[in-house]
């Protein structure tokens, strides 16, 4: 059935996106694909996957080590996608710009290094402030920090619709609050949290902030710099890029203040047995050889993204999500959890008398990929009294008929159980 005509102010040229992706082009149990687990990661286009072949096939050597022509030609392709991150998120610096495993990385890359950086972490004891809603990767880490520190984690409660309760946010900050770490966008509720005032309210306080976009990236304008924010971490493989590879935006004068995260090649100016000396920014923290390919690659996913425009794919996405919302409340018995005013284009819900697990399976089998589960935010599923949800999340080569089955499949499986 096909529930609707398109929306009007659609501006994007779908069909040429999609043409881009071999991935989407299969069948699945005998049905064409329709995915819907970009929150979980998304599919690539075929530039991203020719930068990386092409990296293996013709530019193959490591970076910043050798005189060799391809050495060089690496180095230098490496170092101009930097510049591509630094401009793509308007970084001051491209000193700013780390290059990590991934957003869990980045995180973990700051809880342990920052109370090691008296600048950023004066005395003893203190708290961390995160939210309800956050993914495990903004809770995990921290609660291992508190315990290393005897620091205390605590956490904004949220209201029924899944937004920050900001008056609660208030109270909670003072001059015991070490760092605010907040995910941008919930990857179950689409929550977009005003983080701009949040950043605002803590720096009043002389509180660092750290963002989680991880969720946020891949389909909204962010802008560092405007934000103000201290710390932002993201993932290639979430925004059309590579797995593997992330990235953590600092500002210079904090990246400045803590010691490294890892000792190895590339961190350091000179080493002796008896004292060594670390690299400048951004080396500091890239120990190792990095995920080379990794980084061309990111450096294509952000290309493309761009020669779509950020702000088209913001306005398509949030079109989708109003379509699949409305239509999706018509099936009897489902409940959306999420219900913010200011909503990216993830939608978690539950079915009376199905479980969620059960709808993922009757889905698949329809050649329908969504997540079930608690996705990675356990105790935001405590909040809301469930144990699973299905998630259904969108991206910008998404169309308003694979909604329509979704939509269908959905009451195929409600007639079935
Ligand atoms: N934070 C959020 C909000 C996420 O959605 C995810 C991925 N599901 C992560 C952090 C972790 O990202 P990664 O697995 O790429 O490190």
């Amino acid at each position: 059935m096909n529930y609707a005509s398109t929306p009007l102010s659609v501006t994007i040229n779908i069909d040429e996106i999609r043409s881009h992706f071999p991935s989407l082009h299969q069948k699945v149990n005998g049905y064409p694909l329709v995915y819907f687990d970009n929150g979980a990661t998304s599919q690539k286009p075929d530039v991203v996957i020719e930068a990386v072949t092409q990296f293996y096939s013709q530019q193959n050597s490591n970076v910043h080590r050798g005189v060799h022509t391809l050495s060089q030609k690496a180095t230098d392709l490496f170092e101009e996608a930097r510049i591509t991150v630094q401009k793509f998120i308007n970084a001051k610096s491209s000193n700013e710009i780390i290059f990590t495993k991934g957003t869990t990385d980045s995180i973990n890359l700051i809880s342990s290094c920052i109370a090691h950086a008296p600048l950023l972490w004066r005395g003893e004891g203190g708290e961390v402030l995160i939210s309800t809603m956050e993914h495990h990767s903004n809770i995990v880490p921290w609660q291992m920090l508190c315990e290393e520190t005897g620091a205390l984690l605590k956490v904004i409660p949220i209201n029924d619709q899944g937004e920050i309760i900001w008056e609660e946010y208030l109270k909670l900050l003072s001059n015991k609050t070490k760092i605010v770490a907040i995910t941008h966008v919930s990857n179950t509720l689409g929550t977009i949290n005003p983080i701009k005032k949040m950043i605002d309210e803590a720096h009043k306080k002389n509180i660092p902030v750290l963002i989680d976009g991880a969720q946020a990236v891949p389909h909204m304008k962010v802008n560092v710099q405007d934000l103000d924010a201290d710390f932002y971490c993201f993932s290639a493989h979430k925004m059309v890029g590579p797995t593997g590879i992330g990235i953590l935006y600092g500002k210079e004068k904090w990246l400045n203040a803590m010691p490294p995260y890892q000792g190895g090649g590339s961190m350091i100016k000179s080493v002796s047995f008896e004292k060594t000396t670390y690299n400048d920014l951004p080396y500091k923290f890239e120990a190792g050889t990095p995920h080379i390919e990794g980084v061309l690659g990111l450096a294509k996913a952000i290309e493309f993204i761009n020669g779509i425009g950020i702000e088209n794919i913001q306005e398509y996405e949030h079109e989708l999500l109003a379509y699949a919302t409305k239509h999706l409340l018509e099936i009897e018995g489902l409940k959306i959890i999420g219900t913010a005013k200011e909503k990216a284009s993830v939608i978690s819900f539950v079915i009376e008398g199905i479980h969620a697990f059960d709808i993922g399976t009757l889905l698949d089998q329809m050649g329908i990929a969504v997540r079930t589960g608690h996705h990675c935010t356990q105790p935001l599923h405590e909040r809301f009294n469930i144990s699973s949800t299905v998630r259904a999340s969108f991206a910008f080569y998404n169309t308003f008929s694979e909604i329509d089955r979704l939509v269908d499949g959905l009451k195929r499986i409600k007639k079935m159980i």
